[in-house]
């Protein structure tokens, strides 16, 4: 068997627009060569992200119509407050409209300034939200994250002894938390072991710090501790997910992952005294604490989704498993991209891929806009740009990642437009001398990589 095959059939399906090149090449000049600012009806095969791109099943569809509208008291949200319960453990749940929303309150309320933060390496919304809470963001995962080509099998994991110098130098009183991400999406969708989590619970207790999960995707997360690690094989997705929340002491989530909605999210959490004033932000920023910006029919989907998505082991088994199909034929085709495969994403190494472009002339954001024109599928850019600029001393960040990221929305493409894909990037790394740097004509303050506009560097 090539790739497990999709556990569903076809019920309804979205026709997609099949352009020329010259039509691509004039639509990425419009947009400023920033795939962000495509028009999505001019894409072909849209890997931008599996953010709120998921299909949702009929069940899902059909529990959109069981919305109750109620401003106060929707019998979805319990219904949704109790899968959460069920399915990750938490007590408190405060609904969000998505994953930084629920991060904008966290940081809020668990960050004092001058405070630090460590994580397992960054998120881009999460540390701006550390950032404008006060607080300094520490890497602190381990060395073989930031090495594309280094194999390690929990590349997510944190190095505690990165975190004990940290406690060493500031003190445990001004860590509040640590940011503990599962399948590290900036490190290329890479997941935590179950050993390390257990490890660094117990550094924690020791230090008197929180363990705040980034839950966004701990179904990938669980499917790679049941394949990769000891003692895990027997065990269903939905015990590892469940064990891997208990260590921690509350989550912020983007349900538009794993929980296979178009939008929504939460904050979940074991204190009392936090949810009570979780539940008196999310009033100002979001909505009544019984909605938090989500209407009665999505919370009802998304209560369906997180159920869904460990109902069996199987919806898990494909979505990672065609992630990795992809990943294959690249290997195959001698494409450089990040290993070990990630959970809902592909990584082209940029550097590798156009070693003749500097990293100040962004060679992956000029690799994701000749990808487009190349075969009309849309990447996202995860290097410099989106590292953006040291707030200190305005330089950019120059990260050591300097990635493409091809990510595969949940439930929607099928093993074809795999091939077609990987097909289209091969010829496009045969023909890599020809592409060049480019640079910024607009670039925003604050995460720039959604709205920058760029211009190719001419050529010799
Ligand atoms: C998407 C994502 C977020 C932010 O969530 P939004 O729903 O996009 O606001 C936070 N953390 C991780 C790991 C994510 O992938």
């Amino acid at each position: 068997m090539r790739h497990f095959p999709e556990p569903f059939r076809i019920k309804t399906v979205e026709p997609i627009k099949v352009t020329t090149r010259e039509y691509r090449e004039a639509a990425i000049r419009e947009a400023g060569y920033n795939t962000f600012l495509l028009k999505s009806e001019d894409v072909f095969i849209d890997l931008l992200t599996d953010s709120g791109t998921s299909a949702m099943s009929d069940a899902q569809w059909a529990a959109l119509q069981l919305g109750d509208e109620a401003y106060a008291g929707s019998r979805n949200f319990y219904d949704l407050e109790k899968a959460i319960q069920d399915i990750f453990g938490y007590r408190y749940v405060v609904p969000t409209h998505q994953g930084r929303a629920a991060e904008h309150i966290m940081s809020k309320l668990l960050i004092k300034a001058g405070d630090w933060v460590p994580g397992n390496m960054y998120f881009t919304t999460t540390r701006l939200h550390q950032e404008l809470a006060g607080g300094n963001f520490v890497d602190v995962i381990i060395d073989e994250a930031h090495d594309p080509t280094n194999a390690h099998p929990f590349k997510g994991n944190v190095d505690l002894a990165k975190l004990q110098k940290l406690v060493d130098r500031v003190g445990p009183d001004k860590i509040p938390y640590i940011s503990y991400e599962t399948c590290v999406n900036m490190a290329g969708g890479q997941p935590i072991s179950m050993a390390n989590l257990r490890e660094l619970r117990e550094f924690c207790d020791h230090h008197g710090i929180k363990i705040m999960l980034d839950n966004t995707r701990t179904v990938e997360n669980a499917y790679f501790i049941q394949k990769r690690e000891q003692g895990y094989a027997d065990k269903s997705i939905k015990e590892i997910v469940r064990e891997i929340c208990a260590y921690t002491d509350g989550c912020t989530c983007s349900a538009k992952k794993d929980g296979l909605v178009n939008m929504g999210g939460f904050l979940a959490m074991n204190d009392e005294d936090f949810f009570v004033e979780a539940k008196a932000q999310v009033v100002i920023y979001e909505g009544l604490h019984t909605y938090g910006g989500m209407s009665g029919r999505d919370m009802a989907a998304l209560a369906q989704g997180i159920r869904e998505a460990v109902a069996t082991d199987d919806y898990i088994k494909y979505r990672v498993e065609q992630t990795n199909y992809l990943g294959e034929l690249l290997t195959a085709g001698e494409v450089p991209h990040v290993i070990p495969h990630g959970g809902h994403a592909i990584f082209l190494d940029a550097r590798r891929f156009l070693r003749h472009i500097e990293q100040e002339q962004f060679p992956a954001q000029s690799l994701a806009a000749a990808i487009f024109v190349e075969t009309g599928v849309r990447a996202m850019e995860r290097g410099n740009v989106s590292a953006g600029r040291d707030p200190k001393t305005g330089e950019n960040r120059r990260p050591a990642l300097e990635l493409v990221r091809l990510t595969i929305p949940r439930r929607v493409y099928t093993q074809s437009h795999m091939d077609y894909t990987a097909e289209g990037i091969i010829n496009l790394y045969q023909k890599r001398e020809q592409l060049r740097g480019l640079r910024f004509v607009f670039e925003p303050k604050q995460l720039r990589f959604f709205q920058a506009r760029f211009e190719p560097i001419a050529g010799d």
